[in-house]
């Protein structure tokens, strides 16, 4: 489906961005990793994804709250790849905590690598997809993009700003061949969500059980958290040519979370 295709997709050393980038490179599509982690780790994975699909896989460490550096990880995919036709923004950190006991630079780094790297990112491969009008954003919020929950200030806001970044982008490039959607999760079983678990587990005084069920999931009407295929195969389907009227939305898979 995506033979021939370039995806840069950013924060794919784990969970969903891995997630997308195995289902985009077992479609056919050239891949550019980006994230942080142990380099053996990276580079067995890259190694991995490009001999058993037969496709390209290049990494870019480019640190997704350095401006300079995420222009980089854009020239540097073009210069190697020949050209970006897909480029999904997902990278993402969450801190939790009260507004009035909320960290600065925590609420810094969250805008900056939540939402500002999209912006930048966009931005960097903007040019090539125009200059081949074709083209697919793909932005992952969050159903916090939608809808809020205490003590994620500066997730929310971020996420909620992803949404916005979404439809001024779709509208910016609606007769130019180019898409831009958010998707937006509910929970996921991901590292980001696991090292959650057990700072809720004491704050809540409960066990780790207990904190799923009663924490992570008491909101999701499926009782199940999401999983990185059905993200991936979401994305699949955002990046495909079937999906060339589709733009400026922001899709909920979220086990019905924000059908509440
Ligand atoms: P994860 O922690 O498994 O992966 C995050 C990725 O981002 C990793 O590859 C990490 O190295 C990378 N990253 C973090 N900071 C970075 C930086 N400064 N520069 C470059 N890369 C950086 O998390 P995940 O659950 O897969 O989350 C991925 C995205 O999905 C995030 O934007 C998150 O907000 C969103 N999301 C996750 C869930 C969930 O329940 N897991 C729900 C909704 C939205």
């Amino acid at each position: 489906m995506l033979k021939g295709k370039v995806a840069v997709i950013t924060g794919s050393t784990s969970g969903i961005g891995l997630g997308i980038a195995t289902a985009f490179a077992a479609q056919g599509a050239g891949i550019v990793l980006n994230g942080f982690g142990d380099a053996a780790e990276i580079e067995r994975t890259r190694s991995d994804l490009a001999s058993r699909h037969g496709v390209k896989v290049t990494y870019s460490p480019a640190d997704m709250s350095k401006p300079s550096e995420i222009a980089k990880m854009g020239a540097d995919a073009i210069k190697d790849h020949g050209k970006v036709d897909i480029l999904v923004n997902n990278a993402g950190i969450q801190f939790v905590a009260p507004i009035d006991e909320f960290p600065e630079d925590k609420w810094n780094a969250i805008i900056a690598i939540n939402l500002s790297s999209a912006f930048h990112a966009t931005k960097a491969v903007l040019p090539d997809m125009k200059k081949r009008k074709w083209g697919r954003i793909i932005n992952i919020a969050s159903a916090h993009g939608l809808i809020a929950s205490a003590y994620k200030s500066a997730y929310v806001a971020a996420k909620h700003g992803v949404v916005g970044l979404t439809k001024v982008t779709a509208m910016e490039t609606a007769e130019l061949g180019i898409t831009c959607n958010a998707i937006c999760p509910g929970y996921v079983w991901t590292p980001l969500v696991q090292k959650q678990i057990p700072d809720q587990a004491k704050a809540h005084n409960m066990s780790e059980e207990e904190v799923i069920k009663k924490v992570f999931l008491l909101n999701q009407p499926t009782k199940k958290f999401a999983t990185i295929e059905e993200i991936g195969a979401l994305a699949l389907y955002l990046a495909s040519d079937a999906a060339g009227s589709m733009t400026g939305t922001a899709l909920p898979i979220d086990g019905g979370w924000t059908a509440h």
